[in-house]
Parts: C-alpha cells; sequence; structure tokens
C-alpha cells in the first residue's frame, strides 16, 4: 500500500480512537431522548451535561454558558445574527476583520443587506489584527466586534485579548471564533474578555457536525432555532448525544495532551519552515513568525501554483492544502493572503502544511525530502519562472 501522510489538520482532524468509545453507547444501548423525564431520557440527559461541564472547565466558563450547536458555522452565524438582531433597536454597527473565516464574513454580508453597517478592519503584513484599529472603528452604534482567536489559513494569533478589553470598556459585545485554537492552546474567556466564543469538534479531534457558543451569563442573543426548548429555548432541536458526548471526551483529552502536544508540533513546525526556506529559493513564511498556531506552516513558493504542488504531493500519498484558486468555486486567491499583501501571483502559490496528535517526524521528513524536488520541477516548466531568468 503507498504510504499515506495527513498534514491537512486545520481542514479537520480524525475522531480519537477514545472519543469514538466514549459516543458508541449513546447509539444503542443509551439512546433515550434527554429532553424525557424517564431512565432512559435521564440517562441521556446526563451525559450532555457532564460533556457541558468539561466544556466549561477547559473554557474557565459556567457550564449554563454553553451552548451546543452543529458546527463552528452555526456558532459564528448565531453569534453575528443573534447579536445584531437583539440589539438592532440600540444600533446597526458591527466591527469584522477582513482575515474571518466565511462562517463570520458571509453572515456580515447577508446583514448588509438586511441595513446593517459593517467595518471590516485590516491586518498587518503578518496578519496581525491592530486593536487600535478596532478602537478607532467604533461609532456610538457599534454592537459587536468579532475577530478570530486565530487564524486558519496563515495560523496568525490574534491579541484577542486586548480587542476584548476595549470593547469591554466600551460595553459592546465582544465575539471570537476560536476554532482553530481550541484544544490546541489555551482557550479562557476571560483572558480573552469575550461575551460570546465559538468551538468546533472536528478540529480537535471530535466528531464532525458539533460544536459549542459560548454566551457569557446576561448577553443578549435571538434565539437561534425556534422550536423545542432544549438549551433553555436557546436553540431547539433534539440533542445529539452520541456528537455531545464525544465533543466532552475529545475536549477533556486535549486539556490533558495539549501543552506536550503543541511543544512537540512546535518543534516539527520550526523544523519544516527552516528546511524549506534554506533548501529552496525564493519561498516566504506567511503569518507571523512566532505569534503563530503551533501546528501551522503557510509558506508561499515563487513562479509556482498551490495546486501543482498539492496535486504532485498527492501522488506521494501526502496531504496538504493551498489558498490557491482552484480548491474553491472562485478563481480568486484566498482573501486572507491577500489581505497580508501578496500579489494574486504570490498568494496562488502557497502551501498549508498542518500538524496533529498523530503526525511523526518522520512524515516530515518524508515531506521535506520530496519537496525541493517538486519544486524545481514545477519551476522547470513555469513561464513565470522563464521569464524571471531571460529565457
Ligand atoms: C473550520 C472552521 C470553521 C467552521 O467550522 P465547522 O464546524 O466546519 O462549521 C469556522 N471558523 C474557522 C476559523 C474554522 O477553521
Amino acid at each position: 500500500m503507498m504510504k499515506r501522510v495527513y498534514l491537512d489538520y486545520a481542514a479537520t482532524t480524525p475522531t480519537d480512537p477514545e472519543v469514538i468509545k466514549a459516543m458508541q453507547p449513546y447509539f444503542f444501548d443509551k439512546f433515550g431522548n434527554p429532553s424525557s423525564i424517564h431512565a432512559f431520557g435521564q440517562e441521556a440527559k446526563k451525559a450532555i451535561e457532564d460533556s457541558r461541564e468539561k466544556v466549561a472547565s477547559f473554557l474557565g466558563a459556567k457550564p449554563e454558558e454553553i451552548i451546543f450547536t452543529s458546527g463552528g458555522t452555526e456558532s459564528n452565524n448565531s453569534a453575528v445574527e443573534g447579536v445584531a438582531y437583539a440589539l438592532e433597536g440600540r444600533g446597526n454597527h458591527i466591527i469584522t476583520t477582513v482575515i474571518e473565516h466565511h462562517a463570520i464574513t458571509e453572515p456580515c454580508k447577508f446583514l448588509e443587506k438586511k441595513g446593517f453597517k459593517v467595518t471590516y478592519v485590516g491586518v498587518d503584513k503578518n496578519g496581525l489584527v491592530s486593536p487600535e484599529d478596532v478602537k478607532k472603528a467604533i461609532t456610538a452604534k457599534t454592537v459587536l466586534i468579532s475577530v478570530m482567536h486565530a487564524n486558519n489559513e496563515i495560523g496568525t494569533i490574534e491579541p484577542v485579548g486586548e480587542i476584548g478589553k476595549i470593547a469591554k470598556e466600551k460595553g459592546i459585545y465582544f465575539h471570537t471564533d476560536a476554532v482553530q485554537t481550541t484544544g490546541h492552546i489555551s482557550v479562557n474567556v476571560d483572558e480573552l474578555n469575550v461575551n460570546l466564543l465559538s468551538l468546533s469538534a472536528h478540529k480537535f479531534y471530535g466528531p464532525k457536525g458539533v460544536g459549542v457558543l459560548y454566551i457569557r451569563k446576561g448577553t443578549r442573543v435571538e434565539r437561534f432555532l425556534h422550536g423545542g426548548d432544549q438549551e433553555k429555548g436557546r436553540r431547539a432541536s433534539t440533542h445529539n448525544t452520541p456528537a455531545i458526548v464525544g465533543l466532552g471526551k475529545a475536549i477533556e483529552l486535549c486539556q490533558n495532551k495539549m501543552e506536550a502536544e503543541a511543544k512537540f508540533q512546535i518543534y516539527l513546525r520550526d523544523k519544516i519552515i527552516k528546511q524549506i526556506t534554506d533548501k529552496i529559493p525564493e519561498v516566504y513564511l506567511n503569518g507571523h513568525p512566532n505569534l503563530r498556531l503551533p501546528n501551522n506552516v503557510n509558506i508561499s513558493i515563487k513562479y509556482i501554483e498551490g495546486e501543482s504542488i498539492i496535486l504532485n504531493l498527492d501522488m506521494l500519498g501526502i496531504a496538504v492544502s493551498t489558498g490557491s484558486a482552484c480548491t474553491s468555486t472562485s478563481l480568486e486567491p484566498s482573501h486572507v493572503l491577500l489581505a497580508i499583501g501578496l500579489s494574486h501571483e504570490i498568494a496562488h502559490g502557497s502551501l498549508r502544511v498542518t500538524l496533529g496528535r498523530w503526525t511523526k517526524e518522520e512524515e516530515i521528513d518524508y515531506l521535506l525530502e520530496h519537496l525541493p524536488n517538486i519544486v524545481e520541477k514545477l519551476r522547470a516548466m513555469s513561464p513565470l519562472y522563464e521569464k524571471k531568468n531571460g529565457k
């Protein structure tokens, strides 16, 4: 069988076998509806409340502030639209950034069509948002600020705690998309000064299709799904008990393993960055050199297209990602790479390598052994490279 090396953990992670084991009983033996008052229901309800406590413990929150959702996208949509509609009488202005995930920018664009005003604050060349810029964007009508904890493409960790402090002083609700950080680095709702925070289980070795929206006590948010009174009426629909149990188990495992895992990943990450920049001419690291996720490498390789590298690595069984076009339905390169000031041409040649719980050093060595040859081969065929060399 061909060697298979998965280096795309920022896209999704495998579900940890221990998580699967914890979920298993809730499909058949303990299948009750958590809203039922009989023993079958109460056994499922207890499992959900245990999971809620585990999430609260990780975040430094209270269990009643944890709302289970269908994932990061629902949590983000609900935070943005839920606050906008709840505070419509007070103001119609939202502040966010140019590097957010589409699950934030799309609901913002939707609200703009409904008459809301949105300011998209820019970033510097390392992808950092300036708290001062956020402060300057505040108006008397501002009801929500949303800034991601760390960027999913370039890995930059944002000064969320500082921005949250500004929001708090002005009495404005503050949300952070912590989908890329939860389970990987410390995420504490008081240190981050947030009213709302999104996370998603499949980014930290839990199952897909389940997440959390943390809502600080007293924060006004319009309900997201109208129906039964599950999740204190904030989010109707019968709980997905196995998934919620899986999320709880996954976050508990991360709480125990995170520190050691981050240490090893930083070692591997820095090895990749050093060797690629040493061995291949004209490559550039995207994102902040040290304020970055332990598992993220994002580099631009001049004169070639990201998807050509992806396909060549895929033939060797190596899975990575790119911010180039063709991975999405649009022809535009990633909005994040353009936001940090890369030209279209350079943004097209980007490569994202993300590491995780099962990444081994020998897998990184396998990547590093083949990547320089692939780049050399592709450059030899590139019209851009020929032009540069005056051919
Ligand atoms: C993956 C991701 C999301 C979306 O989460 P889903 O659970 O897949 O809906 C949102 N924000 C960021 C930063 C992400 O990386």
